[in-house]
């Protein structure tokens, strides 16, 4: 009997900077602009250099949107050498690259030209959809304006970026909401074809935030969301949940593919009270399923050649890789 498949990327988290211009109702990520809310340089190559020799692939880039909007951000950005956290990014991409590992930025909202620029050091790029709803908890964030993100999404898709998005769920949307987003996810991929998975994310309240007492979504209602996603989506689109947020063992009977980028190194910024499995843990996850590592970039978008030239020997080194390594897991 053929068992299926449930796919994870082994990665390394870099938040380069904690300062960002939105102010989510449920976000304990961002910081003030403050002494150690920017990741040293040095932080990210040593980062870079342990995840390497753990067998890393994927360095994922995430920080807080337009922090330059924030007042003294610049200057304190400047004595790094940067006038820009796109800069600091590209130039964190390339270290990746030099490390054997395969960078996939979500650095929030990017104009055309700014994903043009990082394209080039980009395995993948990603950027959460969330909702297509008008919510309270994003009254005070411009950049989660649903029309905001679905242009994006619409740039990484004329760019032939393989592109990572996702639902956050319990932020005050409804599941007619859920639907909407997963249709709009849908005519997007009819459209561009870039989309190679989508996140269905639990929303965890966090302590001193507007939405620490809102109700968390149930394992049910995950459940009906992912299997909704299989109905909408298009076969190819990975439904990805994150295994250290969520009764994942559970959902997987739903119609789970893949438990998106864990980690041996480095934690969940996002959520730091929630520790990512280690492989043994998600061998016992995936149950009767076939647990295969992958890269950032899933092999359609490596066959149809959409990634810059220069990273083809480092992605059909890292292909070699992962292949033995799955076939023993
Ligand atoms: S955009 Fe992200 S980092 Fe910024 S406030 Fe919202 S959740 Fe936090």
């Amino acid at each position: 009997m053929q068992h299926r498949t449930i796919t994870f990327s082994r990665n390394v988290f870099l938040p380069l900077t904690t300062a960002c211009r939105n102010r989510c109702g449920y976000c304990c990520f961002r910081t003030p602009v403050q002494e150690g809310c920017i990741m040293a340089q040095a932080e990210v190559e040593k980062t870079l250099k342990n995840g390497a020799a753990l067998g890393c692939t994927e360095a994922l880039f995430t920080f807080g949107e337009r922090p330059e909007e924030e007042p003294g951000f610049s200057a304190m950005l400047a004595p790094l050498g940067y006038a820009t956290i796109l800069d600091y990014c590209e130039a964190m991409c390339r270290k990746a690259i030099e490390f054997g590992i395969l960078p996939h930025t979500n650095a929030g909202i990017l104009t055309y030209e700014e994903m043009e620029r990082l394209r080039p050091v980009n395995a993948s790029m990603g950027l959460m959809l969330e909702t297509t709803a008008e919510i309270p908890a994003h009254a005070t964030s411009k950049g989660k304006s649903p029309d905001v993100r679905l242009a994006m999404m619409e740039d990484a898709g004329k760019l032939k970026i393989p592109f990572t998005t996702g639902l956050l769920l319990g932020i005050g949307e409804t599941m007619t909401d859920r639907e909407d987003s997963l249709l709009a996810i849908r005519d997007l991929h009819r459209r561009y074809g870039h989309i190679q998975e989508i996140i269905i994310q639990n929303f965890c309240p966090k302590p001193g935030t507007p939405l620490a007492q809102s109700p968390v979504p149930t394992t049910d209602e995950i459940c009906a969301t992912i299997r909704m996603a299989k109905d909408i989506l298009q076969p190819e689109i990975a439904v990805q949940i994150p295994p250290n947020l969520i009764d994942a063992g559970r959902l997987i009977a739903c119609g789970v593919d893949d438990l998106g980028g864990v980690s041996p190194l480095t934690i969940d910024y996002v959520n730091p009270e929630h520790p990512w499995p280690a492989l043994e843990e998600l061998k016992t996850i995936a149950g009767n399923a076939h647990l295969v590592e992958r890269l950032c970039i899933y092999p359609r978008y490596i066959e149809r050649g959409w990634f810059d030239p220069g990273m083809q020997p480092l992605i059909n080194r890292l292909a070699q890789t992962v292949q033995p390594r799955s076939s023993g897991l």
